[in-house]
């Protein structure tokens, strides 16, 4: 059978990156061009994606006549529980300066305050709180509001990402949520050679490095990516030094923090010869290509 068919209700994840544009697609010609009526495309927008991957998720919309819905965080600690989790935005008002990913941070710091009394936590390898409650929680949202009780969750994971569809077949093992992670990109033996054969066929793409792509310096991504991000553009490392400044916290206890980084930065954009290879572990990121 077609990995691609779906046969129930979906929630089809769009990161933004070229991985998961080429699953929709597949998905897509799976059924004649249209989504089957109980399958849904979610963006879900922290506000810290760069604009290439705005108007990259724009464009597929528009180029294969795809409805994607963009969603973004909006609760606040304390809000009655029929105040809303997240609101529908798209590509002209979607947050490009952080604003959920900001308001995510202090719904958790008054959480920790208030049911805890501790002090605040940015997101770090035991508390992804940033994927779990920008992405998972207000998808899984959208999916109730919807009317769906049980429902497959589609990622965009290729054939030649064998840890992360791991990690999602032992989560599916586990059973604690009310989806399956199910992909059909791993299904289907697709590798990145196959997906960028795909993009050079298409009249528009992504339009950057894929390196760039999800938050442009998630705290997930190797020191050389993040550094080579802020050479390119230094004010990206202002939301991120500001929030381990304001939050008290840093993202990653293991390496220098964002204003080091920033400094870091600047003093090898003077070395022409700097080799990066030695920053360049990367730990792969859940938000998906
Ligand atoms: S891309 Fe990184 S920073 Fe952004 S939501 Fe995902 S894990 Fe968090």
């Amino acid at each position: 059978m077609n990995p691609y068919l779906l046969t129930g209700p979906a929630q089809i994840g769009v990161s933004g990156g070229r991985t998961s544009g080429h699953m929709l697609w597949k998905i897509l010609e799976a059924h004649g061009g249209k989504l089957p009526k109980d399958a849904h495309a979610f963006f879900q927008n922290t506000g810290k994606e760069r604009e290439e991957t705005l108007v990259f998720i724009d464009a597929m919309a528009k180029h294969w006549g795809v409805n994607i819905v963009w969603m973004e965080w909006c609760r606040v600690y304390g809000q009655p529980d029929e105040a809303p989790w997240y609101k529908i935005v798209d590509f002209e008002t979607a947050s490009r300066n952080g604003e959920p990913f900001t308001m995510m941070l202090e719904y958790y710091e008054a959480y920790r305050k208030a049911e805890k009394n501790l002090p605040a936590v940015l997101p770090n390898f035991s508390n992804n709180m940033c994927t779990a409650y920008l992405k998972v929680k207000i998808g899984e949202k959208h999916m109730r509001a919807l009317g769906y009780d049980e429902w497959d969750c589609i990622v965009g994971i290729r054939y030649d990402e064998p840890r992360r569809y791991s990690r999602m077949m032992t989560a599916n093992e586990r059973g604690n949520a009310r989806w399956d992670s199910v992909c059909p990109s791993y299904v289907a033996g697709i590798i990145k050679e196959d997906v960028a054969a795909f993009w050079a066929e298409q009249p528009f793409d992504l339009g950057m490095d894929s390196d760039y792509g999800n938050c442009d310096l998630c705290w997930k991504k190797n020191e050389a990516k993040l550094i080579r991000t802020i050479q390119e553009d230094p004010s990206s490392v202002i939301w991120w030094s500001g929030t381990e400044e304001r939050f008290g916290q840093v993202f990653r206890q293991d390496r220098p923090n964002y204003r080091a980084l920033a400094w870091s930065a600047d003093q090898r954009a003077r070395q022409t010869d700097f080799d990066f290879d030695y920053l360049a572990e990367d730990i792969g990121c859940f938000c998906g290509d």
